[in-house]
């Protein structure tokens, strides 16, 4: 009876995890084999990086998610697991700014300049490339101070248009801009709100995005290392005065940079943490 019971309580052992909106966590699992099952989504189980015989499923939550709890599984050959994921309100602050009003209200004759480069963005970040091209934690892009967080809901000329959908840096005189980590350009543009553009893929879905640029040193298909000089910062595009804006975009969901820099990191600390982070663990 004893062991009957026993059997029974580790079946149905749930792992919870707590996120924020817009936030990432990372999973570590037992394995590198089989997918994540969401309820709207699949996310691929990923080998460790420094135990290859581990795995791990990054998953980003949009900022727009409401707190909820998310039951996740985690599916491979004949086993599967509870993962349940809790999101919890991130209490983002709000920011007011001013700029030039073309860049709240364009006008019509760059609408479609808009549309062009919203879906040649969205058909970059939705791609996700099988191989991995980094093997360390990503780095902060600039030698300078943040000057404004991500996820701040953001008010320009009076409007409510949007949320910071990445971090800033200051940079009021043009200053070096370092390749985050390893991968390969896949963007580099002058467009309308994010002026001088510059989008890295680091591969499995993960793309680091830096903004209002005021110099190019690479080109579309050109492999970077981390901390390669890419660009070089401006004040190009949207903007209430020079700076560089660093984002992450994972699995096609814009997420916090720092966070997700964090999340990453945890996967070289020392010891190995199987099934932890913030985790916690429930018997029902
Ligand atoms: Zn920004």
């Amino acid at each position: 009876m004893k062991i009957f019971v026993l059997i029974l309580l580790s079946l149905l052992q749930v792992f919870a995890f707590d996120v924020g909106n817009g936030k990432s966590v990372i999973i570590m699992l037992e394995s590198p084999q089989g997918i994540l099952q969401l309820p709207d989504r699949n996310i691929t189980v990923l080998p460790h990086p420094v135990y290859p015989k581990e795995g791990f499923a990054i998953i980003p939550i949009d900022y727009y998610k409401q707190p909820q709890r998310i039951d996740t599984q985690w599916l491979k050959a004949d086993e599967r697991k509870n993962i349940e994921i809790n999101v919890i309100n991130s209490s983002y602050p709000t920011e007011v700014l001013s700029v030039d009003n073309s860049k709240v209200c364009p006008p019509p004759e760059v609408l479609q300049r808009i549309a062009l480069e919203k879906a040649e963005a969205e058909a970059i970040y939705n791609h996700i490339t099988p191989e991995r091209y980094w093997n360390k934690p990503f780095v902060r892009p600039i030698d300078s101070i943040t000057t404004s967080e991500y996820g701040s809901a953001r008010t320009y000329n009076g409007v409510l248009k949007s949320y910071h959908g990445g971090v800033d840096f200051r940079a009021k005189i043009p200053l070096p801009v370092l390749a985050s980590n390893d991968g390969v350009v896949v963007l580099v543009k002058e467009r309308y709100y994010s002026g001088g553009t510059v989008i890295i893929d680091h591969g499995e879905g993960v793309y680091s995005c830096y903004f209002h640029l005021s110099e190019f040193n690479v080109k579309v298909g050109d492999p970077v290392i981390q901390g390669q000089n890419i660009a070089l910062s401006g004040a190009t595009g949207r903007i209430t005065g020079p700076h560089l804006h660093f984002g992450f975009m994972v699995q096609g969901i814009q997420t916090d940079p720092i966070e997700f820099m964090a999340q990453i990191e945890t996967l070289f600390a020392q010891p190995l943490r199987v099934a932890q982070n913030n985790e916690k663990s429930i018997d029902r």
